[in-house]
């Protein structure tokens, strides 16, 4: 056995991993939660993986796949083994006719890989600029933003199956993505680690500035046809402006979803409320703007304790330093009550309780 400043490398998988001990996880989430791990182990390649699948068996021990940290709240000290997937690399797999095929390793970043498309000029993502985290996380709850969701550009994936010690490809209708879902989400859990994401971009993009703030902004900017380049500089402009920078102000962006209401659910709530925010989906119910109903309970820039609702954007709950997990979660059950007293409508928690 060998030690390091951390703790152990463990005997039997000397040759491919290094598994350390009670490790600080404060940089490896964006909420900014004191709490330690067990156990933490660095994926930087595919190899090492059946290693630690027999690391996680041996030991008895659970598991928790992680990326950028940009989507989940740990309650309290990990009890067990993290994986911190650094997969890296990006591959042209096909480039020919209007489309390219493009291969990213999960551990790369993912605002890093839409700036690497753009600046050559594939189009499909530029609309998801700026969102934190990694590329191998996005298909978990599908990320999206500003009329465009992840799916609409993803050809297929390779996930690691931990329960089976084998490869497997999913197709995208394989994924079964919806609303900030997926099958990994839904019905996986930590079973799939996902390696590798393919999308299919553009040559010739089509520009998707549906949503009137994206507009504005090119507008604003004086550029009359817009490209991919100006929709993602439009975005990230916009971004800036409304949500709050990770390393200055704890946060995991949106902390709901928007719930999604029957029609006659929501005519009720129109006639109630004329200014309600909400948008019709393919299916006839409609999407109620969860930030909105949250301001209208009065919770815009409220603190209790060491946590608060952003002042800008009352969907994302702030650290404002030292806040603990539970002054997080006391916040937002109190927003949840609010929002159903006064609504009547359920808010669902977006970020990961871990
Ligand atoms: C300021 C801010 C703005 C945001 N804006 C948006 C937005 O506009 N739209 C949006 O959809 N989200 C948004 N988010 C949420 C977040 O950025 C995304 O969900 C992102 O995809 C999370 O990536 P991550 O690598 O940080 O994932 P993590 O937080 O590390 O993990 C999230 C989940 O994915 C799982 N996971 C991570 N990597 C893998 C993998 N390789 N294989 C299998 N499972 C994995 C984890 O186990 C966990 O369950 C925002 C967050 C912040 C802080």
């Amino acid at each position: 056995m060998v030690f390091d400043q951390f703790g152990y490398i463990f005997g039997p998988y000397l040759l491919h991993m290094k598994v350390l001990r009670q490790y600080p996880c404060l940089s490896l989430n964006t909420l900014g939660l004191r709490v330690d791990a067990n156990f933490f182990v660095r994926v930087a390649s595919i190899e090492e993986l059946p290693g630690i699948r027999k690391f996680i068996r041996d030991r008895q021990v659970r598991y928790l796949i992680l990326g950028g940290g940009s989507n989940v709240l740990f309650t309290g000290d990990y009890d067990g083994l993290i994986l911190k997937v650094e997969l890296r690399g990006i591959d042209e797999v096909v480039n020919y006719g209007p489309h390219v095929l493009i291969r990213v390793s999960a551990g790369e970043d993912w605002d890093g890989f839409v700036d690497h498309c753009v600046k050559r000029g594939w189009g499909g993502l530029e609309n998801l600029s700026m969102i934190p985290g990694s590329v191998g996380a996005a298909p978990v709850q599908n990320i999206g933003a500003y009329g465009v969701e992840m799916k609409d550009c993803l050809e297929c994936l390779e996930a690691y199956d931990m329960d089976q010690n084998r490869m497997i490809t999913f197709s995208a209708r394989e994924c079964r993505f919806g609303y900030r879902d997926s099958i990994f989400k839904s019905t996986y859990g930590q079973r799939m680690l996902i390696c590798s994401v393919t999308f299919r971009l553009r040559k010739e993009p089509m520009i998707n500035i549906s949503y009137g703030t994206i507009r504005q902004e090119l507008e604003r900017m004086q550029v009359k046809e817009p490209g991919i380049a100006d929709v993602r500089k439009a975005v990230c402009t916009i971004r800036s402006s409304r949500l709050p920078d990770p390393l200055l102000l704890g946060n995991a962006g949106s902390f709901f979803k928007n719930p999604e209401v029957e029609e006659g659910v929501y005519n009720s709530l129109k006639s109630r409320f004329p200014a309600i925010t909400a948008y019709p989906t393919e299916r006839g119910t409609f999407k109620l703007a969860a930030g909105w109903l949250i301001e209208h309970c009065g919770w815009r820039g409220k603190r209790l304790g060491r946590a608060g609702v952003f002042d800008k954007q009352a969907l994302v709950l702030v650290n404002y330093g030292g806040a603990s997990a539970s002054e997080l979660l006391e916040l937002a059950e109190k927003i949840k009550n609010d929002v159903k007293e006064r609504f009547g409508v359920y808010l669902e928690t977006e970020v990961n309780i871990i």
